[in-house]
């Protein structure tokens, strides 16, 4: 169910953060963590958001909620701008735009039991008020990601990583968001129990019609479960697409290299491809390299890539890339 209307539109994302230059010296300097970051997300689509660490889509994230308040740039969820909402203004925004955690564990009240930790945000928000009803919503969302009524009496040290997750999404579910940000969910998990929890986020979406940005480190996590993929490098988005002109024709070199490093489980296909290895760290974002950002560790960069900066511009209908050799 894909509408026109985009559920999220980012617009020209900045986020700097100062650091440094305190009482205690130290080179004042200027991170820039995300560096014009666009892109829009339609009703019941699922747009994956991929780099390694440090690329600045954590922060992204945390600019969508205004748990960081952008330098600059726009986010308009459902057609209203939020970077100009005070706080209490955003608080009937933020139930609507829900978190999923990497780490359930660190993010569940160890003091509660799974009951209390899913009937809080009903009582919180007033959704249902009666307690008899509370008890049986909370048995239904539990149903809903796929745990039992008497986990409702478990505390989250007493489940498995991947059951901690299921707490984490049916708690992400009470409150009846649109838009849900999958932030490195399955990170965490075994490579079984990742499968598991994708399906289960697959099959709520279908459900109940939500619409979600799925960040991950890797190209393999998103891969089934996202419509669009954006790949981020340094701040900025490099290359953005539909799911399957990404895999199958990726554009930009990044892309290429992160693509390279997914393993492929037809052996005789694994040996035949090409790896392209990525050298060196990525570079910090408190001193950018000039021009393209990436020709440091690009294997077919030219003089022409350190001069000025690629525009992420169409290559073909609805795929965009940031590579003068794209
Ligand atoms: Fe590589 Fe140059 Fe393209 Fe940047 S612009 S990705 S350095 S070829």
């Amino acid at each position: 169910m894909t509408g026109d209307v985009p559920l999220l539109e980012v617009r020209n994302l900045v986020k700097h953060f100062h650091v440094g230059g305190g009482l205690f010296g130290g080179r004042a300097g200027i991170v820039r963590a995300v560096e014009g970051v666009s892109f829009e997300i339609r009703r019941g689509e699922t747009l994956g958001l991929v780099g390694e660490s440090g690329c600045g889509k954590t922060t992204v994230g945390r600019c969508l909620l205004q748990l960081e308040r952008p330098t600059s740039g726009q986010v308009l969820f459902e057609g209203r701008e939020l970077t100009t909402l005070g706080d209490e203004e955003l608080r009937p925004i933020r139930r609507r735009v829900q978190v999923i955690f990497q780490d359930p564990y660190s993010s569940l009240n160890p003091r509660m039991t799974v009951g209390q930790i899913l009937a809080e945000p009903l009582m919180v928000h007033g959704i249902v008020v009666d307690r008899e009803r509370r008890a049986a919503r909370v048995r239904e969302l539990l149903s809903h990601v796929g745990l039992l009524p008497q986990h409702a009496h478990r505390y989250p040290h007493q489940l498995s990583g991947g059951q901690r997750q299921r707490v984490g999404i049916a708690r992400a579910l009470a409150v009846e968001p649109a838009l849900i940000i999958c932030d490195e969910p399955v990170s965490a998990l075994d490579v079984s129990i990742q499968a598991q929890i994708i399906n289960l986020l697959e099959d709520l979406q279908a459900g109940f019609g939500l619409t979600y940005l799925f960040v991950a480190h890797d190209l393999s996590v998103v891969r089934h479960i996202s419509d669009r993929v954006a790949v981020m490098y340094l701040g900025r988005i490099v290359e953005i697409t539909d799911r399957k002109s990404l895999y199958d024709v990726p554009r930009h070199p990044y892309t290429k290299a992160l693509l390279s490093a997914v393993p492929i489980p037809d052996p005789a296909l694994e040996a035949e491809r090409e790896r392209v290895v990525l050298g060196g760290e990525v570079p910090s974002p408190l001193n950018p390299p000039a021009g393209c950002a990436f020709h440091p560790r690009c294997p077919i960069a030219i003089d022409r890539c350190r001069e000025a900066l690629p525009e992420l511009r169409e290559i073909t209908t609805g795929h965009r890339a940031a590579c003068i050799l794209a």
